[in-house]
């Protein structure tokens, strides 16, 4: 049995079960694939006091650092189901059970993808999700952003002031942003924003993105953009489904945490992307799992 199991092997879970192990409590970590999203991740500036690294140096020190303590990481392995007997229990698809006084959920999440025709072979090579991450990687050049909801204007707004000019590409007969962005990407003269437009194929030499085909779904003529960068913005996934009435989530399906980390189910607490932050970044995902671990263990001290 564990004090502590940690669901989840990205920033936040590795954070957590760190401090989690600093504290003397027997913890387990349960992860379908170690390291998350970082492992998909080719370049990372922004990662305080690390000026540059990439996603699987990061991932193999993630794990070096979590394995410097005693903790049983269990690697490829998927929780389906969480529930509360005497103690807490969360089994895998395999069908063992695990037992546990605290659980952190750091399940993290996945960008939706268009699934076109060259965004898999361009991931990384001029088709990114993040514009915190990637943004400055298309100084002075040309770029899309997919999706005229929140995500994408503020993405739009953020890249004008970066990269040369914008086209924001929006599937529907109009935006879903909030008028006051509307308002604030439309004032800045390098943005263009294409309502009824359909992504049909990412383009490349080989090696980067060169541009990208649309469809005009009002008059169906095909179009394309030269360019050097995509920004997909049609959301964000979190990794929660298998939660579903266990505990609460917020309608987009993130596990709505307190100051403590700590969800609807006394004792279960969520960290990360998975969860309802606002903002989702390796330090902030870092800093959770940080926050889960001190609230499981303040959690543990005060019930058992
Ligand atoms: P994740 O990293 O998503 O980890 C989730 C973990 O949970 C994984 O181990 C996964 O296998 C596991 N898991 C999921 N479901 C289950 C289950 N049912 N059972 C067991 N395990 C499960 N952020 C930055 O700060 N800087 C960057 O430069 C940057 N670049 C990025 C580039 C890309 C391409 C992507 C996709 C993201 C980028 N991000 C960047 C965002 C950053 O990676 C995330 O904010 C961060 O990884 C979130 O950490 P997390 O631990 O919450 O979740």
């Amino acid at each position: 049995n564990f004090d502590v199991l940690v669901v989840g092997g990205g920033p936040a879970g590795s954070a957590a079960a760190i401090y989690a192990a600093r504290k003397g409590l027997n913890t387990g970590v349960v992860a379908e694939r170690f390291g998350g999203q970082v492992a998909d991740t080719v370049g990372i500036e922004n990662f305080i006091s690390v000026k540059e690294t990439e996603g699987p140096k990061l991932v193999a020190n993630l794990e070096a650092h979590v394995r410097h303590y005693e903790v049983d990481i269990m690697h490829s392995q998927k929780a389906v189901k969480l529930s509360q007997n005497e103690l807490f229990e969360l089994e895998l698809a395999n069908g063992a059970v695990l037992k546990a006084k605290t659980v952190i959920l750091s399940t993290g999440a996945r960008w939706r993808e268009m699934n076109v025709p060259g965004e898999k072979e361009y991931r990384g090579r001029g088709v990114a999700y993040c514009p915190h991450c990637d943004g400055p990687l298309f100084k002075g050049k040309r770029v899309a952003v997919i999706g005229g909801g929140n995500s994408g204007i503020e993405a739009a707004i953020d890249l004008a002031g970066i990269v040369e000019h914008v086209t924001v590409l929006e599937f529907d007969s109009k935006l879903r942003a909030d008028a006051v962005l509307v308002k604030k990407a439309q004032s800045m003269g390098n943005i263009d924003i294409v309502l009824n437009a359909q992504s049909t194929e990412v383009l490349g030499d080989g090696s980067k993105v060169t541009g990208i085909n649309y469809t005009d779904r009002v008059t169906g003529e095909a179009k394309h953009v030269a360019l050097a960068g995509i920004f997909v913005q049609i959301g964000l996934v979190p990794n929660t489904e298998w939660l579903r009435g266990t505990l609460e989530l917020t309608n987009r399906g993130e596990i709505i945490v307190d100051s403590h980390g700590q969800t609807s189910m006394k004792g279960v607490f969520a960290a990360g992307d998975a969860t309802n932050t606002p903002f989702k970044q390796i330090i902030i995902a870092m800093g959770s799992g940080a926050t889960a671990s001190l609230g499981a263990f303040d959690y543990l001290i005060r019930n058992s």
